[in-house]
């Protein structure tokens, strides 16, 4: 069957909430401990189905956001789901109140119960108006940017649409195209400084109505982070300070000599070749053509994903009118299908999600059987798989970049190492904010400048009054959406490091390796994961300098002047 087959009907809730209850009156209710079992598998597939019926509406809409029918299910759902959370919430209580314990832990394991504790201690009824109003925050930040024009060389862009002036190989339109985005921030600096001020404090009034002392572990409790604390966190930026920001700061004095200008500035920094950033050689249908061949090659299990993604029709990739921006991975439980989300434009990034968001849906495609509370892992650990991808990806790169291969090599690996300074940036500057919740708009913007040229000394933002204003976190989205998300990409990108040292040794054993770590899912917390793979906690002092070492050793081996 293929997706526009699978079988979509709008949910009845009542129907839902009346079979969930069905299955509650047998948990937490002194019952035998085999009939409770029996109900917490009932109500996962329960779950399951209306989980699935929510994930095809929603990529169905994301495909065509003009269709009446999509838009109409997608304002139900989006309506409705509190209620669905809320009868999901009353499972949780329930099995964390049954007397069975034991003999649930033998059958579900006892990281299902940690996560649910956690999870139990952020929500209450009490705060329902909070978040409904944070809710409505985030929307009005979403919406604000996604609406952004900016007038540019006699034309009207979005923001994503900047992308390609920004990193333009003539450096005048790059420095232009900068100063037309800070132009428009600026235009909307005010409304942009309340919105945030505004999530800052009722986010802090949550944390405090849930019995906090500030929104800091609230912040990390919601991500599900049962294994680190903002201690162990801070432990890993220190390394971050201390190993990677000297080698960026070589690798951008590099990247100078590349492009034969002295003084870099912030405008200089998205481009790598003065020849241009590498591209893919043919068009969506035959990139995928690549993409079959490699994961047929790569592995019996990739090649049998890959066929499977593509015999059902799980790959939605070219850019089109009315089709949502962006691009994601889910997963449908009912059809036992992950799917793939993309825009092509003819940029590496489109590699990036043959690789990248390939590597989320093969992880998910493995741990399907787990349990529907185990298939997922959190952030930190679900990036292990996609950023580990790309490198598993590299024996079959040149496919896809012909003459640009080592360009794109060189690249990757440089751009997952430049990252990391900024990544810790965007966390720190974050703590500092939720840690004074009282700070005025310009003691943040101050905080922002401050932690910047702390982790990226290198970023000189020239005449851009704004940015030196310390405004540059205005467009990263997660801190305004997600609070803490984003220290994740980094913990997994020193993870996928790993992965790429085991590759360059012996590609067999990493691939085995690394489908090992696939089938256990979430079925484990980030460090518990890990442990039970092997693999070296970025939290441990000294991980990071270790990591490094045989990267830098790669690096420094390419002459890059000549790419
Ligand atoms: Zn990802």
């Amino acid at each position: 069957m293929k997706f526009s087959e699978y079988k979509y009907v709008r949910p009845n809730l009542e129907e839902f909430k009346s079979k969930m209850d069905e299955q509650l009156v047998n948990i937490a209710t002194e019952k035998d401990a085999a009939i409770e079992i029996a109900a917490v598998y009932n109500v996962f597939d329960i779950q399951d189905y209306i989980d699935s019926m929510q994930q095809i509406v929603q990529v169905r809409y994301s495909i065509n956001t003009k269709d009446k029918f999509l838009e109409g299910e997608q304002e139900f759902l989006d309506k409705n789901s509190p209620l669905i959370q809320e009868v999901n919430q009353k499972f949780v209580n329930k099995l964390l109140d049954s007397t069975n314990r034991d003999a649930l832990v033998k059958e579900f394991g006892s990281y299902i119960f940690e996560k649910f504790e956690v999870a139990k201690k952020t929500f209450s009824s009490e705060i329902i108006p909070d978040l409904q109003e944070e809710n409505k925050l985030s929307t009005e930040y979403s919406k604000l940017l996604a609406g952004a024009e900016i007038e540019f060389e006699g034309k009207k862009w979005n923001l994503s649409q900047m992308r390609p002036f920004t990193t333009h190989v003539k450096r005048e339109t790059r420095h232009a195209a900068q100063l037309a985005v800070s132009g428009w921030f600026e235009s909307v600096e005010e409304q942009i400084d309340r919105i945030y001020d505004d999530m800052v404090k009722v986010r802090t009034k949550i944390a405090k109505k849930l019995g906090y002392k500030n929104f800091v572990q609230l912040g990390y409790d919601r991500l599900g982070r049962t294994d680190y604390t903002s201690r162990e966190v801070k432990i890993y930026r220190d390394q971050v300070y201390q190993s990677v920001v000297p080698f960026v700061v070589d690798l951008v004095e590099r990247k100078g000599k590349r492009l034969g200008i002295k003084d870099l500035k912030s405008y200089d920094l998205g481009l790598s070749f003065l020849s241009g950033n590498p591209t893919p050689k043919g068009d969506s249908t035959w990139q995928v053509h690549h993409a079959k061949e490699m994961y047929e090659q790569m592995s019996p299990e990739t090649g049998e994903f890959i066929n499977f993604m593509i015999d059902h029709e799980l790959l939605e990739l070219d850019a089109k009118e009315g089709k949502m921006g962006g691009g994601y991975c889910t997963f449908i439980p009912e059809y036992s299908s992950p799917f793939i989300f993309a825009n092509f434009n003819g940029t590496s990034g489109d590699v990036d999600v043959l690789t990248h968001e390939a590597g989320h849906a093969f992880q998910i495609f493995q741990s399907q059987k787990q349990i529907p509370e185990y298939r997922w892992p959190g952030f930190e650990g679900a990036e292990i798989h996609s950023m580990s991808m790309e490198f598993l990806a590299w024996p079959w790169i040149h496919r896809f970049f012909e003459d640009d291969t080592d360009k794109y090599k060189f690249n990757h690996l440089a751009g997952a190492i430049s990252f990391l300074p900024y990544g810790v940036t965007v966390d720190e500057f974050q703590h500092g904010i939720y840690e004074k919740p009282e700070m005025t708009a310009a003691e943040r913007k101050a905080l922002w400048s401050k932690t910047q040229s702390k982790y990226m000394p290198y970023v000189d933002y020239d005449d851009d009054k704004f940015m030196k204003k310390g405004t540059y976190w205005y467009r990263q989205g997660h801190i305004f959406g997600v609070p803490f998300y984003y220290i994740d990409y980094t913990l997994a990108q020193v993870v996928a490091f790993q992965y790429w040292i085991k590759a360059q040794a012996n590609h067999r054993d990493a691939f085995d390796h690394y489908l090992a770590l696939c089938k256990l899912g979430g079925s484990k917390s980030f460090v518990a994961l890990l442990n039970s793979a092997n693999l070296e906690s970025p939290f441990l002092d000294g991980v990071i300098k270790k990591t490094l070492e045989p990267l830098k050793a790669y690096l420094n081996d390419i002459d890059d002047t000549k790419l």
